[in-house]
């Protein structure tokens, strides 16, 4: 029992524009997740399960915050995050990561270049939960054979390559897919154009297939007939608005696509085995040319691996940012309290 309630309060954290972060909806997907590792653990008697669904259940317990006196706001200073792929907590975290190294890269990219951008879709046929895992390796050899391609090499300056996969459930099937951010050089819309046809074709070519996968191409448009400094604007809004790069930082599978509903389900362990095998130890984005350049210029850390405590980096410690707010996770409430 609880029984006072002046004991503690419960935790929140408000971004600037007044938003609330979810740190408790994303622990209660982590548990179970965590609760889900048990159960594999189990059902195969593998120790490798026992581990990770303590390291997911550790996740988060303990947030150290400080305060800024001024705006009130919070900043995350001291957390142990586990890192686990499937954990709905750090892929949160690192998809907040992943958008705002996006959102300065592309910034860069505009001033220095002032590309067009190009959104690619790159699907397989659904694939099996057994061949999920092979799959994925091969889309990733076919996806740089692609980019070596020299009508494809000639047309982009570099790219940003993300992983997702969602899952037919009525089926029981998967579907990887590839979400790429392409800048294109200057000519892609005359003499280098690559039109969605071809797109397909050399996707095709590049993973050996012998049935014509389904490629989306996409102009993320700025506005024709407007001076350079404006076209960057343009594109830089324009961007926001379609909330591309948002879109496309997104971490391979939704929490609420892997585990479906509140408990633990024979599907819900089936998908679980399955993701786990097929994304641990396994790079989930990349980036490429002109993208990769700028990420090492800005010495952006790494969001897969990397830290996942600091968000922005250059967030550095200011002088009236002393007050400090300790989180905990209760088990008893399933909610955040500051005692
Ligand atoms: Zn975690």
């Amino acid at each position: 029992m609880y029984s006072s309630e002046s004991n503690y309060s419960i935790f929140q954290d408000k971004t600037a524009t007044g938003k609330k972060r979810d740190w408790k909806g994303k622990k209660v997907r982590s548990l179970l997740m965590a609760a889900h590792y048990e159960g594999l653990e189990k059902r195969t008697g593998a120790p490798y399960y026992g581990k990770k669904a303590e390291k997911v259940c550790d996740c988060a317990e303990c947030l150290a915050f400080k305060r800024d006196l001024e705006t009130g706001r919070l900043r995350l200073y001291q957390a142990y995050f586990c890192k686990v792929r499937l954990c709905p907590m750090c892929a949160w975290r690192r998809s907040l990561k992943i958008a705002y190294h996006n959102k300065l890269i592309v910034e860069e990219a505009n001033r220095q270049y002032k590309p067009a951008w190009i959104f690619l879709t790159l699907t397989v046929k659904n694939v099996e939960g057994d061949d999920l895992k092979q799959t994925i390796s091969d889309m990733m050899k076919g996806f740089n054979k692609l980019m070596k391609y020299k009508k494809v090499d000639s047309a982009v300056r570099g790219y940003f390559r993300a992983l997702e996969i969602t899952k037919n459930h009525e089926e029981n099937t998967y579907h990887p897919h590839f979400h790429v951010l392409i800048p294109v050089r200057t000519g892609y819309f005359g003499k280098n154009y690559i039109n969605q046809k071809e797109w397909t074709s050399f996707w095709k070519r590049a993973m050996k297939w012998d049935y014509t996968p389904i490629v989306h191409v996409q102009r993320v448009k700025g506005k024709k007939g407007i001076d350079a400094e404006a076209i960057e604007q343009e594109v830089r809004k324009e961007m926001e608005e379609q909330k591309a790069i948002l879109e496309i930082s997104k971490y391979p599978v939704k929490d609420t696509d892997v585990i479906r509903g509140n408990e633990v389900t024979e599907e819900n362990l089936d998908t679980v085995y399955y993701l786990d095998d097929a994304l641990s130890a396994r790079r989930l984005i990349g980036y490429g040319g002109i993208l990769k350049e700028i990420h090492k210029e800005l010495n952006l850390t790494d969001a897969e691996d990397g830290d996942l405590i600091r968000i922005e980096e250059d967030d550095d410690d200011v002088a009236n940012e002393t007050f400090e707010v300790m989180a905990h996770w209760h088990v008893g409430i399933k909610n955040y309290i500051i005692t």
